[in-house]
């Protein structure tokens, strides 16, 4: 006889069901043999009376045996439907879109992913997982999801510009893992919708670059305030130090320009300002720095630059201010302005030397008429004899119109 499987917790509850109503059959059709032998013959059926005997107490064992396993079989299949139950719920959540896909393309897909994306989940499976990445990411997606599949990353996260399926791009946060890595493996993928919140981030971090862009910029003329430039010169003298270097200072102050504010007023003065200032900032390079150093005075820095080169700089200024007819407010009348220049490390190892130097060939500009470049000369060496009348001043020849 066929060695019989034993029925184990595991077993199909509907084999067990089969098995019982069988034995029973089996043991009925004993019952009836034996009853109907009991009327006959005793003799000759003794044999198989006894053997029905034994075989009613195995029965009566086995069946015992099978409800047992069939209890525990149908508490299993409710604890696993229960289990099922609240996997599902997980899966189907609201919140974020699950999936999961192998060779590149969808095979699970939940409602949120789906809702996320603007697709059905239908549409989902077996899709190009890499059509809901926009361009801009394509390669970058494409790159982690290899990086993941392989194993060389267990788990991924990380955020890309998602593309809808009406075109719309969206902003996505990933989180992945991945199930057998290398061999058949299946990335599992949790997505979440984060366009409002890279907004939010988006809005937040042009407003610190606008406010840091204003805390260094005057807000009349648009140049960079005295703080940026009292930082900004300090490492100018550090670089050039360092690269064995020069740079220039030019400080530029208007002539007469108390008389523009009472005569015509502080508003068209107000526009003066801004009006040289634009002339002043056209003529820096893109390594030139020009700051409003006070009220009508300011100071440009000139990498790389010998205080020479920058007195001709500072004259072509000068001459082009001059040429200048201002026309704010429907006023028009001419301006011109006076320069000095010093230069590190010509006229001093340090900013505030560098700056004292330019101040006072501006002062000796103002003093020679106005109007003019001057040039600072370098600074007495001790026991040397000074160069001038003025030990810290030069007057740079044709700088005069
Ligand atoms: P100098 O040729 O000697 O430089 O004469 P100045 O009149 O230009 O110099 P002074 O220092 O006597 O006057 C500077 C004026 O600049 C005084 C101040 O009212 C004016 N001023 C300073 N800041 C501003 C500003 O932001 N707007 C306006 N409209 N005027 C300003
Ligand atoms: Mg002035
Ligand atoms: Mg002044």
């Amino acid at each position: 006889m066929a060695e019989r499987r034993p029925f184990g917790a595991d077993s199909d509850p509907k084999l067990l069901l089969g098995e019982i109503a069988r034995q029973n059959k089996v043991i009925n059709a004993l019952m009836n043999r034996l009853e109907r032998n009991a009327a006959g013959d005793y003799r000759t059926e003794f044999d198989e009376l006894q053997t029905a005997v034994v075989l009613k107490g195995e029965v009566r064992r086995r069946t015992a045996a099978l409800e047992s396993a069939l209890r525990d079989n149908e508490l299993m299949t409710r604890q696993l439907r229960e289990s099922e139950f609240k996997l599902l719920s997980v899966v189907n959540q609201p919140l974020v879109g699950i999936s999961t896909s192998e060779e590149g393309r969808f095979t699970f897909a939940n409602q949120k992913l789906a809702d996320i994306f603007g697709y059905e989940v239908n549409e989902l499976i077996g899709r190009d997982v890499l059509t809901l990445v926009a361009e801009c990411d394509r390669s970058m997606v494409a790159e982690q999801m290899r990086q993941r599949l392989s194993g060389e990353v267990p788990v991924a996260g990380y955020t890309f510009r998602g593309l809808r399926k009406d075109g719309v791009e969206i902003d996505v946060e990933l989180h992945g893992s991945v199930h057998n890595p290398g061999k058949k493996p299946t990335a599992v993928t949790i997505m979440l919708d984060v366009s409002q919140r890279r907004q939010a981030e988006r809005r937040a971090e042009e407003l610190h670059a606008l406010l840091r862009e204003q805390s260094v910029r005057d807000a009349l003329t648009g140049l960079y305030n005295r703080r940026y430039l009292d930082v900004a010169l300090e490492e100018e003298c550090k670089r050039a130090r360092e690269a064995g270097d020069v740079f220039s200072i030019v400080m530029c102050d208007i002539d007469h320009f108390k008389t523009i504010n009472d005569k015509h007023g502080h508003q068209v003065g107000d526009d003066v300002l801004a009006i040289i200032a634009a002339l002043i900032g056209k003529r820096c390079g893109p390594s030139d720095l020009a700051a409003r150093y006070g009220g009508e005075e300011f100071l440009v820095v000139l990498p790389g630059q010998a205080s020479a080169t920058a007195a001709v700089w500072a004259n072509e200024l000068r001459k082009e201010l001059q040429a200048q007819i201002m026309k704010p407010q429907a006023k028009a009348f001419k301006m011109t302005a006076s320069f000095g220049v010093a230069s590190f490390p010509e006229q001093g190892c340090c900013c505030n030397d560098v700056i004292s130097f330019a101040d006072r060939a501006l002062y000796a500009a103002k003093r020679g008429g106005r109007n003019q470049v001057r040039i600072a000369e370098a600074p007495r060496m001790p026991g040397g004899v000074p160069p001038s009348s003025d030990p810290a001043l030069s007057v740079t020849a044709g700088m005069r119109r």
